[in-house]
């Protein structure tokens, strides 16, 4: 009897546990794992510096778990799996699905070439727990509403997730013939073009075991105070678990039953913690039905808002310079471990959007660069809610202060602290807005605003009107036009 010979692609699912595609394929019969870096169809959203950084340990691990033998290659997936089913005689392909729009387009089209060819394509849900055609209205049409996606759409459906599935006892590996064009990890070029990871490499244990790790912490504390703890950045209250889930070593489903079977302290906090899970499962949901939410507004006559062109503004909030404190800190965290608190967040793209009124796409580009849990699904859904232009969105005219938000979502300032050592010598009150603090005090501190911590580069009530007016301003507009 001749051995099928099975082609599993790893994409956004670099684990071995609940793995549908590795799974299915190793039933089948023998089969050679690979992962293509492929910047050829990724088109404006190839992925960032540290999403690189993190897949470089991220393959590391899985190479480990798949007794080093992943192959790596690096180009357009399309022509790399044609090449290697003809070389390699290859009688399936096996992957879980992905949903970017451009891996969409480039699957659907992979896939038909492949047929054609009499290959068998087989594709699994590995990464959602809701597949998103599957969750509509009474009518067919898609939700846009968070609520009742979930409640109506998604726990009414609860019973259809699929069941985690074992790691593969047995895996039988084929050998890659010949003169190939393999990578070796350190030919992906994955390391970022400046030297800006220490911190990053210092904060975060990649792979698989390691997000088993976290996750288990979440379930060793039963959960306890997530749904009020999830606002405090100093608390360690959330999971931790955005770059795991993304780069798929962990899924949903992993999490969703563990999280279910970890007997919580409190059910508020369970209910709590699997509504964020829906709001992933939400991002996802828009992506795929509304595939130009990165590019464009939900809402289409944001189209028209009219934002201001502010380089120097930009910097001064990528660098952490703002003078606002939490704003600061948060730049800096996301520049230093390639993370910001969701809270935080919030914060700093209100601030971007709404007081220094720049384009939400410099933000989530900016993100999308720096983040390790940079996701196309989620940044995007993410910066369309702080700019009030998204589904479900957060209104324009609600405009965070950052002010009141830090004091009372950081009231002793730790969190300031940990990013902005030198604000360390100020009185608790002064530490979120050092502006008002007195001379003596700031001497005393060893602070000279201007020089050891910014001066506040805009003003607060000022930039709020402006925002309010200029939404004033696109919506007199577009009426007159009508
Ligand atoms: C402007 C902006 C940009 C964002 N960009 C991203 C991004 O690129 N990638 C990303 O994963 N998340 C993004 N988020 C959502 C959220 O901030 C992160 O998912 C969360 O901070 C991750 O931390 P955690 O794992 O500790 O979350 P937890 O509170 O422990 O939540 C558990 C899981 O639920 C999911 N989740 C939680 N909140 C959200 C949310 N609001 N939207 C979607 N999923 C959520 C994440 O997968 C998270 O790991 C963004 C939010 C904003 C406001």
């Amino acid at each position: 009897m001749t051995v099928a010979k099975t082609i599993v692609w790893f994409r956004q699912d670099l684990r071995i546990h609940d793995n549908p595609a590795l799974l299915s394929a190793v039933d089948a019969g023998d089969i050679l794992p690979i992962y293509i870096l492929d910047d050829v169809n990724s088109g404006d959203w190839s992925m960032g510096e540290a999403s690189r950084l993190w897949l470089h340990q991220s393959l590391a691990s899985l190479n480990e778990s798949l007794n080093g033998q992943l192959c790596l290659f690096h180009g357009d997936a399309q022509t790399v799996l044609i090449d290697l089913v003809a070389e390699f005689d290859a009688t399936a392909v096996h992957w879980n699905r992905c949903y970017e729009p451009w891996r969409i387009g480039r699957d659907k089209k992979i896939k038909t070439q492949l047929s054609e060819q009499g290959i068998e394509v087989n594709s699994y849900n590995g990464s959602l727990l809701w597949e998103p055609w599957e969750i509509t209205k009474k009518d067919g049409t898609p939700y846009k509403v968070y609520s009742p996606f979930f409640k109506r759409g998604c726990l009414a459906a609860a019973n259809r997730i699929r069941h985690v599935l074992p790691a593969p006892k047995n895996i039988n590996y084929l050998a890659l013939p010949q003169g190939f064009a393999l990578r070796s990890l350190e030919e992906l070029s994955l390391t970022p073009s400046i030297a800006w990871d220490d911190g990053i490499r210092k904060a975060w244990s990649v792979g698989e075991d390691a997000a088993h790790d976290r996750l288990q912490r979440l379930i060793d504390r039963r959960l306890e105070g997530y749904k009020k703890g999830r606002d405090f950045p100093a608390m360690d209250s959330t999971s931790r678990l955005s770059p795991h889930l993304h780069f798929g070593e962990l899924s949903p489903h992993q999490v969703w039953f563990q999280v279910l079977q970890s007997d919580p302290i409190n059910e508020e906090d369970l209910s709590h913690y699997q509504s964020e899970l829906g709001w992933r499962e939400f991002s996802y949901y828009l992506l795929y039905h509304w595939p130009q939410i990165p590019d464009q507004p939900f809402v289409p006559k944001y189209k028209a808002f009219p934002w201001r062109s502010d380089k120097e503004g930009l910097q001064q909030w990528q660098q952490g310079k703002t003078g606002y404190p939490i704003v600061d800190a948060g730049m800096r965290e996301l520049w230093q471990t390639g993370y910001m608190h969701n809270r935080v967040r919030m914060i700093v793209g209100s601030f971007l959007v709404k007081n220094q009124l720049i384009h939400w796409q410099h933000g989530e580009r900016w993100f999308w660069n720096c983040l390790v849990d940079a996701d196309l699904a989620s940044n995007s859904a993410g910066w369309q809610w702080v700019a009030g232009c998204g589904a479900d969105a957060s209104p324009y005219f609600r405009i965070f202060n950052p002010l009141l938000q830090s004091e009372k979502f950081d009231p002793e300032g730790e969190y300031l602290l940990r990013y902005l050592p030198e604000l360390k010598g100020l009185p608790k009150k002064y530490r979120h807005k050092p502006w008002e603090a007195p001379s003596d005090v700031l001497d005393q501190a060893g602070i000279e605003l201007g020089k050891d911590y910014p001066v506040p580069i805009l003003d607060l009530k000022v930039t709020r009107e402006r925002a309010l007016s200029s939404l004033r301003t696109m919506n007199d507009q577009l009426a007159a036009e009508q």
